[in-house]
């Protein structure tokens, strides 16, 4: 006779809808982000492989460092 494993996921839904709609907001945010990002190419020599480190607090972004990684160009806006 075969053991049976009862495998019970208790999720209570009220929070995992914050949850997701919190994810959703943030990612959709993420996701403009990305693309503002991915448009950007380095003011000195045209290249798009560029190193971004951003400052982010709650949601709100701070400051953009973005370096070049073709020709070491760097420049940083700040944001607020
Ligand atoms: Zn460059």
């Amino acid at each position: 006779m075969p053991s049976l494993n009862k495998l019970v996921l208790d999720l209570d839904t009220s929070r995992l809808q914050q949850k997701l709609r919190a994810m959703s907001k943030h990612f959709g945010a993420l996701a403009d982000e990305l693309a503002d990002i991915e448009a950007r190419k380095c003011s000195e020599c045209g290249g798009s492989n560029l190193e971004v480190e951003e400052l982010v607090t709650d949601n709100m972004l701070l400051s953009r460092s973005i370096r070049c990684r073709s020709c070491g160009h760097e420049e940083s806006e700040s944001f607020g």
